[in-house]
């Protein structure tokens, strides 16, 4: 851990059953007064759009709806959104569905001002060697599924066409608003992945380099509160309250990993999920335990925390034992939330390793706060399997 660090959270969120119907004067308080709303299909279905488009429009906001947002954020879909946006001049970019869709609505307000060159050029702009030439739309974001939290982190998660795989696009959000109504009507199994997403930020957040006692702090609440929540949402999906403690707590993780950072987990499971086309968050069930085990190495008070929270039971304080019996336990709550192991998906030995380099030169992975080898990454990703 750092011994100084600056805690922050990057934008404001207003919080809380209903918020959505304030969107309008939160673009408002912003200066803006007409607004794309980038959405997918699926929560377009379920209403959760027309609510907001509505309330941006009773505020007096014009509204564009663009609503074909596909999952994981491909390069096109920011260039169709991003020209309907310069077509309509809007002033700002209002995201409605799950992190998908919110990387849309964050990559278009960049493209959209700068040009579809951004999206060829995305390395230089996260390593921070080149800079917008026009500051992005504001970008205020509403999210509909209690995952990714990109409404509190400073990347788009964009799919890159040239370096086919997932990369970060760094803007910045000017507001959250987090409604947990919105969440009502997510399914069973995108209740399971999506939490076990955040789960993953927040054990993550615990062991990256920039770990701070304040990112500490939002991680081990974050677990705590998607140990009790997450079964009971998957449960009965209308249970209100236990669907806004997993909204709250998928917004501090990710205020959680902003500060601090995900890392080698990150790594493995955008490079599994992109070869072999597996949603976010069932990579991230799947591999969270098999990083438990290998970060109690370095972190044995942490990860040992960690499975105290999830009830697990030590034999000894020995760093692999903690290890061992906090990764079973995280695999065990991941199997009782119901998401599918890396062998019922079709997994093996030889698939998971295919993509041992590609975790080792990702900048990503090197984020960690500890040392490993490469024989640590074929040790994880075999680990995947259980
Ligand atoms: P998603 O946005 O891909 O959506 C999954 C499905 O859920 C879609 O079919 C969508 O229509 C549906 N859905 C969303 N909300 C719904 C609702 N309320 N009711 C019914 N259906 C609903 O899923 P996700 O897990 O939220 O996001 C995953 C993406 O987020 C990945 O691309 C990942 O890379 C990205 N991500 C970004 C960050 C970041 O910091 N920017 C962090 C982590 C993950």
């Amino acid at each position: 851990m750092m011994n100084y660090y600056p805690y922050f959270q990057l934008a404001p969120v207003l919080f809380g059953r209903g918020v959505a119907g304030q969107t309008g004067e939160v673009v408002k308080k912003l200066g803006c007064g007409n607004a794309l709303l980038v959405t997918d299909p699926g929560v377009a279905a379920v209403g959760a759009a027309e609510t907001v488009r509505a309330a941006l429009a009773a505020a007096g906001v014009a509204v564009t709806v663009w609503d074909q947002a596909q999952m994981d954020c491909p390069e096109q879909t920011v260039r169709d959104a991003a020209a309907v946006a310069r077509a309509q001049k809007v002033d700002c970019v209002v995201g409605v569905g799950g992190g998908s869709v919110l990387d849309t609505a964050k990559a278009v307000a960049a493209v959209s001002v700068n040009g579809d060159g951004v999206l060829g050029e995305m390395p230089l702009y996260l390593a921070g060697q080149k800079q917008y030439a026009v500051p992005p739309l504001a970008v205020i974001e509403v999210p509909t599924t209690s995952g990714t939290r990109s409404q509190s982190t400073f990347v788009a998660v964009v799919t890159s066409d040239a370096l086919d795989c997932k990369i970060g696009l760094p803007v910045h959000p000017a507001y959250g608003v987090v409604d947990p109504l919105l969440t009502r009507t997510v399914p069973q199994d995108i209740t399971a992945y999506t939490g076990m997403d955040a789960f993953s930020h927040a054990n993550e957040a615990l062991t990256e380099q920039k770990a701070s006692r304040h990112s500490d702090l939002l991680a081990y609440e974050a677990i705590r509160l998607i140990r009790d929540d997450l079964p009971m949402a998957i449960a009965d999906g209308s249970n209100m309250e236990a669907r806004e403690n997993l909204a709250f707590a998928s917004n501090i993780a990710g205020i959680s990993f902003n500060e601090s950072g995900t890392h080698i987990g990150h790594s493995i499971a955008h490079a599994l999920g992109h070869v072999y086309h597996l949603p976010h968050g069932v990579c991230c069930a799947n591999v969270t335990p098999a990083v438990i085990a290998f970060t109690a190495r370095t972190y044995p008070e942490k990860m040992k925390k960690l499975g105290e929270l999830m009830g697990a039971v030590f034999s000894s304080d020995a760093p692999a034992e903690i290890g061992r019996a906090a990764a079973k336990a995280v695999r065990e709550f991941a199997a009782r939330v119901g998401g599918p192991t890396f062998r019922q998906l079709g997994l093996d030995e030889e698939k998971v390793l295919a993509v041992r380099d590609a975790v080792w030169n990702d900048a990503l992975a090197h984020a960690y706060g500890g040392s490993f080898t490469l024989e640590d990454v074929e040790q994880m990703l075999l680990d995947t399997l259980g």
